[in-house]
């Protein structure tokens, strides 16, 4: 039988393939194998709150995912790590604490190091969107701590930051499989912290962090306006940093512009090295398409390649998002791929993209990226603050709902169908002239399509 953690990473890989990635980093990066018998799997998780979530949400599929590729029915169970190792702090595994005496379990296999192996930087396009991104990157993999520390890739959504992040402990790890690499969200590191808290064990979560060689936080926008945790956070990477070891964060926004985060966090986050990922340009695109079907086996006619690449705007996931359903609509149909299926394919994912706007989504997408109160979006308020991010909605109500202009002035609290039409010229005009607050609607249109909106 293979080893459990041979099995785990197999399972992980087809876990990741069908969920969200958000999901994926949240829930199932700190998990690890902890026995495999004949018919049973005993995973291990942090703690009770991940339990019951996996075991509600997750179950089923990891249960039929592991049964897919075992030839004997697994049965499979969750176990806290409390519950896995009750005596861990006092006696168990004495052979290994003598040669490391702080080393924790979860951290001498590379395998349960969280590291994604599918990102590595052998797969990473590198074109002058990311080129210096992929540059700072490299040279972290190979000068851990000695070089850029801390690294802060930023970058749009989809744009390859989770990517780069796991490229550089693949390539870490590929040299030298001992150091404590833990990779995770902004998003895991507060459930952990609040259900530590909650626990009332604050020593054990410092025990997770602070023995680490590097850590990995993704998404750390997610930070923002959570006090506690931008207070921990900031000990650990004092922590760490005091200790010449390796940080890498990543974020959608550059760290002056994250609101509602610390300044003594922003400027450490500012102290090492901020690189950031742009728009990919149609040849770095194409190249991504080229790379993404060739890893499915397939090969994809240029013109095909750049239809994609110039059809698909900004989002390199939503790039691979759509060559996937190509793949698999020429599959199902037995049709080959070429221009012709790659345009009704289009017209459907279109489609499916657009339905994610309504109204109220985007009312409460658009006030949540600005921090402000979706009552004020609709409210008579008139300041700065309040006022562009409601033009802002208005003009996407227009640009992608079906509502009339008097329907849309009601969805804000009953204005004139005329600051609709203003609206909508005003932010037009900003969109074409690209500067950051066309970014920012641009920022939000992804959100939307790609149906992250809470
Ligand atoms: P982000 O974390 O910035 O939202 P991800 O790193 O998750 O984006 O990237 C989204 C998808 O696009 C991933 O599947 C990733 O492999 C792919 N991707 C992004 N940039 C590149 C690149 N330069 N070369 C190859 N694939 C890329
Ligand atoms: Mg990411």
């Amino acid at each position: 039988m293979e080893s459990k953690e041979i099995l785990w990473k197999k399972c992980l890989l087809k876990i990741e393939e069908q969920v969200p990635s958000e999901s994926y980093s949240a829930w199932f990066s700190p998990t690890y194998p902890h026995v495999l018998t004949e018919d049973s799997l005993i995973v291990a998780v942090p703690n009770n709150f991940y339990k019951e979530c996996l075991q509600e949400n997750y179950h089923e599929l990891m249960g039929s995912i592991l049964n897919s590729l075992t030839d004997t029915p697994i049965d499979l169970q969750f176990k806290t790590e409390a519950e896995c190792c009750p005596g861990e702090k006092k006696e168990e595994a004495p052979a290994l604490k003598q040669s490391e005496p702080q080393l924790k379990v979860e951290f001498t296999n590379p395998v349960l190091s969280s590291i994604n192996p599918k990102y590595n930087f052998s797969n990473f396009i590198v074109g002058s969107s990311n080129q210096f991104a992929h540059a700072a990157a490299s040279a972290v993999a190979n000068n851990p701590a000695l070089t850029y520390n801390p690294l802060f890739i930023y970058g749009g959504v989809g744009l390859g930051k989770t990517h780069l992040l796991h490229a550089i402990g693949n390539a870490m790890l590929k040299r030298d499989p001992r150091p404590r690499i833990r990779y995770l969200s902004a998003e895991s590191f507060t459930v952990d912290l609040i259900e530590s808290l909650k626990r009332d064990d604050m020593p054990s979560f410092r025990n997770r962090y602070r023995p680490l060689d590097v850590l990995f936080v993704d998404d750390i926008q997610f930070l923002a306006g959570k006090d506690r945790t931008q207070e921990e956070f900031f000990y650990t990477f004092n922590a760490l940093y005091e200790s010449h070891k390796q940080v890498v964060l990543s974020s959608d926004k550059y760290p002056k512009d994250m609101m509602s985060i610390e300044e003594r966090l922003r400027s450490r986050f500012e102290s090492g090295l901020v690189a950031d990922i742009e728009i990919p340009d149609l040849e770095t695109k194409v190249a991504i398409i080229y790379k993404k079907a060739e890893a499915h086996n397939k090969s994809i006619p240029q013109d095909v390649a750049i239809f994609i690449a110039s059809n698909i705007k900004t989002n390199i996931r939503e790039l691979e998002g759509f060559l996937l359903r190509i793949i698999a609509f020429a599959s199902f149909t037995h049709r080959e791929i070429n221009l012709e299926l790659t345009q009704d394919v289009l017209k459907e994912f279109t489609y499916d993209k657009n339905k994610n706007f309504t109204a109220p989504i985007i009312i409460k997408t658009v006030a949540s990226y600005f921090n402000i109160k979706v009552s004020d979006m609709k409210s008579k308020k008139r300041s700065r603050e309040i006022s562009i991010p409601r033009q802002i909605a208005m003009y996407l109500c227009r640009e992608y709902t079906k509502f009339s202009l008097p329907d849309i002035g009601r969805q804000f609290g009953g204005k004139d169908h005329t600051t609709v039409i203003f609206s909508h010229k005003k932010l037009t005009k900003i969109i074409n002239e690209n500067g950051s607050l066309g970014k920012s609607v641009k920022e939000i249109i992804d959100l939307i399509e790609s149906g992250k909106t809470s």
